[in-house]
């Protein structure tokens, strides 16, 4: 099949490279040229797992194609998927200026009878203005269909080729067949592909992320409470996740969830709600947990040092939201080492992916970066663990403590055994456990 992919991020470029895979010719519109002539280098601009060895092939093979040029990428595609980013806007809804865009300048140039697929996540309604944009530009009727993508960072490839199902809003019987056809190689393993009408598929996406983004802030709200109780939170998230109606996933305490969905996501589900006359307070409770647990964190080092910070350097483990990706974009490191800074401080930060983005945001004097945790630990006053990062997970602690001007480790996403770290002679706080 010709497609046709207008964005080439995180979601835009896997979903190419994971189509041309499978043997379709997928033409690539990205509007950044920097972006766009790294990708014609064979170059992936940003860090995913499996990512570049996958896209290089295909590109090499001739099956992906990069370029600036709405015109020419659109010219035979059979299906064209807007993937543009939604971000937070100030009030909290999804900012929908680029997908507008994409579908003003698709609207001109797109072959008769291409349907058009939103796979960018999307308020309830958007599809219908994506439709009217279209039509109204070409003057005759278009199909839009809302696709939702639910692959994660760090496991993109593999969440592509092997979703647990694929949600397909449409009422229109050409283009359900067309999307069968399209991820029928995808589904081999019994996998369903869900057809729904446009509004419940653009839902499902937000509600889907929100419980997610719940049972983190859950989690959470339960290891304060095992802290002020003198319970502990890893023995009860086993003992509440080993319910098979419960499940472990998601279920893990740490300094709150970040990224570029769940916190706006979760936002704009709240707004969704608020246009509707609807005060959506699970959303709304599991924002304001995430926020505090931060906060709570940042407090338990702030507070350690008597809420003075000044001439201590703090190394910090992990800038990436999450492991195995180079986004920053609302990651938990980036408010826990400014209030770090803010109260005085000094940060020496390590990320195996993630520094580049991180200097982008996080470039004062009183940050550095290192090539190593224990380059970032040498003469430190504190460890603080914000990523899980599995090389994170068992270092030298005895070199570690050699190397560190006090012992004292904040274990952000409880990672460490506390009772072999206080026997090692570690001052150690994790999240709910004592
Ligand atoms: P991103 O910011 O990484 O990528 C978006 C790309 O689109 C950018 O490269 C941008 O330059 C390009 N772009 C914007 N307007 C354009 C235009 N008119 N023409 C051509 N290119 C244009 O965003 P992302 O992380 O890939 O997310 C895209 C969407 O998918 C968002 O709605 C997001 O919520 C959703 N989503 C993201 C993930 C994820 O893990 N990142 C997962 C599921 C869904």
């Amino acid at each position: 099949m010709r497609l046709s992919i207008i964005g080439s991020g995180y979601v835009g470029l896997v979903s190419a490279t994971c189509f041309a895979e499978m043997g379709n010719i997928v033409s690539c519109v990205e509007k950044d040229p920097a972006k766009t002539k790294k990708l014609q280098n064979g170059t992936v601009p940003f860090y995913e797992p499996g990512l570049a060895e996958l896209m290089t092939h295909n590109f090499y093979e001739g099956r992906l194609i990069f370029t600036t040029d709405v015109k020419e990428g659109v010219k035979e595609a059979e299906v064209i998927f807007i993937a543009v980013g939604t971000p937070s806007d100030h009030d909290g809804s999804a900012d929908l200026r680029d997908i507008r865009a994409a579908a003003a300048e698709i609207a001109p140039v797109s072959p008769r009878g291409a349907i058009v697929a939103v796979k960018s996540t999307v308020p309830v309604g958007t599809c219908d203005i994506v439709e009217k944009i279209l039509t109204g530009i070409r003057h005759e009727p278009v199909c839009v269909v809302s696709n939702p993508e639910f692959l994660k960072e760090g496991n993109a490839i593999r969440d592509f080729m092997y979703p647990d199902r694929v949600i397909v809003g449409t009422a229109d019987e050409r283009a359900k067949q067309i999307f069968f056809d399209l991820f029928a190689p995808y589904t081999k393993r019994g996998q369903s592909i869900v057809f729904m009408s446009r509004r419940s598929s653009e839902l499902t996406k937000y509600a889907s992320n929100t419980y997610l983004a719940m049972r983190i802030s859950f989690i959470n709200e339960i290891s304060m409470l095992c802290e002020a109780i003198g319970a502990n939170v890893e023995e009860v998230r086993i003992g509440v996740g080993s319910d098979s109606r419960i499940g472990q996933h998601f279920l893990f305490p740490g300094v709150g969830y970040g990224g570029s969905c769940f916190p706006k996501d979760v936002r704009a589900i709240i707004k969704m709600g608020r246009d509707q006359g609807l005060d959506l307070r699970l959303p709304k409770s599991t924002d304001d947990v995430n926020k505090i647990q931060r906060e709570r964190f940042t407090k338990k080092i702030i507070e350690r040092f008597s809420c003075d910070l000044k001439g201590r350097l703090i190394a910090v483990a992990g800038l990436a939201f999450k492991p195995q990706t180079d986004d920053v974009r609302e990651a938990p490191a980036i408010d826990i080492i400014r209030a770090i800074l803010n109260a005085g401080g000094a940060v020496r930060a390590f990320d195996p992916a993630a520094m580049e983005n991180a200097r982008a945001i996080l470039n004062f004097r009183a940050m550095q970066y290192s090539k190593s945790l224990y380059e970032a630990c040498d003469n430190a006053d504190a460890l603080v663990v914000i990523t899980e990062w599995n090389e994170f997970r068992r270092p030298d602690f005895d070199r570690l403590k050699a190397l560190m001007k006090t012992p004292i480790i904040f274990d952000g996403r409880n990672i460490y055994n506390p009772r072999i770290l206080k026997s090692k002679g570690f001052e150690y706080f994790g999240i709910g456990v004592h």
